[in-house]
């Protein structure tokens, strides 16, 4: 399994600026890619780094995508409306939504794209999109496999802890010597249960993706926000056994330099306790 992050930041799009630079952890929200076997690709969140990804597989000559959300909010959907692919005739798009518990019948994902992209908001509406667009929701739990060719990714979804309610996902996957797993839970307040559904589903994945947002006295003053700490994370990784952790979704507040001294720190935590832990970056790129 390849995966790459097209974007990290969370809540807001941050661009790098000589007094507050972002350019090594990146600027762009949430958008990470999976890809495995022949020619399989799920794209997971379309925060403003699905851009750059969507101009990437085009060059590639992609035609077919699967996006998976993990939910609705802003940073994790501003940047359809610039994802090329979907206006391109040929192209087919098969969007999945989590079906969040407590909320209102129908298709969130499917209601907030349409309606980012209404007058007065953005001048091509979502009826222009030429590309074949069809939703589906994912029950919380459920397990949904994808095939390219003989390979075959297999997704489950759990609840994170996040107001309104988020899903967290894991690939088993074909990967470097045999099968691989990762689990992507950003927009999580990192439960340290190790019988939450999160925490059962991450149990001994060979990568753990978890948002450590915070810094321990911004997370004081945040808690119930639904965003964790580096330290946070670390407790997650080594309650699930997970074998390896990076942090994502930094605060549009961290320019590189505190997000490094952050990561230092963190970094010799998991070091005492036997773990590699680090952050994420933009573009960052890895073979499972
Ligand atoms: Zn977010
Ligand atoms: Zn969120």
């Amino acid at each position: 399994m390849k995966l790459t992050f097209w974007g990290t930041r969370g809540s807001l799009p941050t661009p790098s600026v000589p007094q507050a630079p972002t350019h090594e952890y990146g600027g762009d929200t949430t958008c990470i890619s999976i890809e495995w076997g022949r020619d399989g690709l799920l794209v997971v969140d379309a925060g403003t780094g699905i851009r750059r990804g969507g101009l990437h597989w085009l060059r590639e000559g992609r035609k077919n995508f699967t996006l998976l959300f993990t939910h609705a909010h802003w940073d994790h959907l501003q940047g359809f409306p610039f994802f090329a692919p979907a206006y391109v005739e040929g192209v087919s798009l098969e969007i999945l939504s989590p079906r969040l518990p407590g909320r209102p019948p129908g298709n969130i994902i499917e209601k907030a794209l349409y309606a980012q992209q209404e007058e007065p908001y953005f001048p091509a509406g979502f009826p222009e999109l030429k590309a074949r667009i069809s939703f589906r929701e994912v029950q919380p739990g459920e397990e949904m496999r994808f095939a390219s060719h003989q390979d075959e990714i297999r997704v489950h979804s759990a609840l994170t802890r996040h107001p309104g309610g988020c899903f967290a996902y894991r690939f088993d996957g074909p990967g470097q010597g045999g099968e691989r797993s990762l689990v992507f839970a950003t927009d999580n307040e990192p439960p340290i249960d190790p019988a939450s559904p999160l925490l059962k589903m991450t149990r001994g994945a060979d990568l753990l993706i978890s948002d450590g947002q915070y810094t321990e006295a911004e997370h004081e003053k945040r808690r119930g926000w639904g965003h964790g700490t580096p330290a946070l994370c670390l407790q997650e990784a080594l309650t699930a056994g997970a074998k390896r952790l990076l942090v994502t979704h930094f605060d549009p507040g961290h320019a590189d330099p505190q997000l490094q001294r952050m990561e230092e720190t963190l970094t010799a935590a998991g070091k005492a306790k036997g773990i590699p832990a680090t952050f994420a970056r933009q573009n960052l790129v890895l073979d499972l």
